[in-house]
């Protein structure tokens, strides 16, 4: 077996992580839940509160210039991690979840009506999921949904069938957060672009293991959040193409969004403040950022590599045991986690045990109900990857396996 690719002493990048620095024994297995934060993350947002603390867009004075030149930078950060063409593209979000309800909100108001679709596909997080119902309830659309194959890909044998001129957006994770599954969102972008459909993409469980272009990719929109990608909780991105967003109707209104407000009638500001309504999250941005600026570091191919690797070896480990099913994904196509069930032992009794034992392994429908049902799951145990993991922990955690089902049974 090949040794990870990265080629930083592995003692040394843990080292960066306060908690697995406080907990030398714990095995963390939960980054698809959410990453650790490193010290240069920690740091930052200690020095927004320390030093730089005041609102943004507002004062003309030192420190008003630093929380907005903290929060700014924070903005070109990411503009150029994703590579996009204009930093006005970059909407500060709470997370995934907000962005999404952002988006799925303006589509209801704008331009969804009974006979237009939207579609989705059977391996959404509820994230990607929910705000799409309550917009169809809401606008008497429908919803519709790409297949997931029995090797855990999607069928994408009738897309072109799926996609007419109904369907007002496709929105579709880039990696699935139960699965791993790898979509090919470059092709499924070109051919709803031939019919002149919008894509969202899911990157909440992308972003930190694979290089997202925005401009190559073609994507309408796309968005993630900062604490799966070692940044703080509360923080999150969307990007959004200029012309769609300026076609969306604001989504929250207060301070900063506008532009002149009357007391009947409003005018918006300009993108991306038309999206970001009252006080926003200025140490978190401040905190995204350095996140970012820590990944480009370490280089997100790289770190990606390396948690495939460590997926592939995870997964031909538990092959050898009978006992253990994990749940399908495509062969290179796949990567960052693993899920599977124990024969005969609920999850959630193996997550407890496993926990005494040191491991932090995420139990239950990891907010994907839908796709544990069309495995006839209700739910699994899931071992995700970040960049602090290492071999030796796959080596401890089947040992761990073992000793859990000789408890349990
Ligand atoms: N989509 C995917 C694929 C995810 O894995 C998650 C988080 N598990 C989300 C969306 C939601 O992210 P958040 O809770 O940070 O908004």
């Amino acid at each position: 077996m090949k040794e990870p690719v990265m080629e930083l002493t592995e003692t040394d990048i843990r080292y960066e992580f306060p908690v697995l620095r406080s907990y030398p024994d714990m095995v963390y297995l939960d980054s698809g839940a959410t990453t650790q934060k490193p010290e240069s993350v920690l740091r930052r947002i200690d020095r927004y509160y320390r030093l730089e603390n005041a609102n943004v867009h507002r004062g003309i004075h030192a420190l008003g210039e630093a929380a907005t030149e903290a929060y700014e930078g924070s903005r070109d950060r990411v503009f150029k991690f994703i590579n996009a063409s204009r930093r006005e593209e970059i909407v500060f979000t709470g997370g995934t979840t907000d962005a999404i309800n952002l988006v799925a909100s303006g589509f209801r108001e704008s331009l969804l009506k009974p006979g237009k679709k939207i579609l989705l596909s059977g391996m959404e997080h509820h994230a990607n999921l929910v705000p799409w119902q309550l917009a169809a309830q809401r606008s008497g659309a429908e919803l519709d949904f790409i297949p997931v194959s029995d090797d855990g890909s999607l069928e994408l044998e009738d897309l072109e069938a799926r996609l007419n001129n109904k369907v007002a957006i496709v929105a579709l994770t880039q990696v699935s957060n139960v699965l791993g599954t790898v979509n090919p969102i470059d092709r499924i972008i070109d051919t709803a672009h031939s019919m002149g459909i919008p894509v969202l993409i899911d990157a909440a469980q992308s972003i930190s293991r694979i290089p997202v272009d925005v401009q190559q990719l073609k994507a309408d929109f796309l968005v993630f959040s900062g604490h799966k990608v070692y940044g703080p909780t509360g923080t999150g991105v969307l990007y959004g193409r200029e012309e769609w967003l300026d076609r969306l109707p604001p989504y929250r209104g207060g301070g900063d969004m506008i532009d002149t407000v009357d007391l009947h009638t409003s005018t918006w500001n300009t993108l991306p403040y038309k999206f970001e309504a009252g006080t926003p999250n200025i140490s978190g941005a401040a905190g995204l950022g350095a996140a970012l600026e820590w990944l480009d570091r370490r280089d997100v191919r790289r770190v990606g590599e390396h948690e495939e690797l460590l997926t592939e070896i995870l997964r031909s480990r538990l092959e050898e045991l009978s006992w253990i099913k994990m749940l399908p994904a495509p062969e290179g196509a796949r990567t960052g986690l693993v899920s599977f069930t124990i024969d005969g032992i609920h999850h959630y009794d193996a997550a407890q045990v496993l926990d005494k034992k040191g491991f932090a392994l995420r139990s239950g429908h990891h907010c994907a109900q839908p796709l544990h049902r069309r495995f006839g799951l209700e739910g699994s145990l899931r071992a995700s990857f970040g960049a602090y993991n290492r071999e030796s922990e796959i080596d401890r955690l089947l040992d761990a396996l073992h000793d859990t089902r000789r408890f349990l049974s």
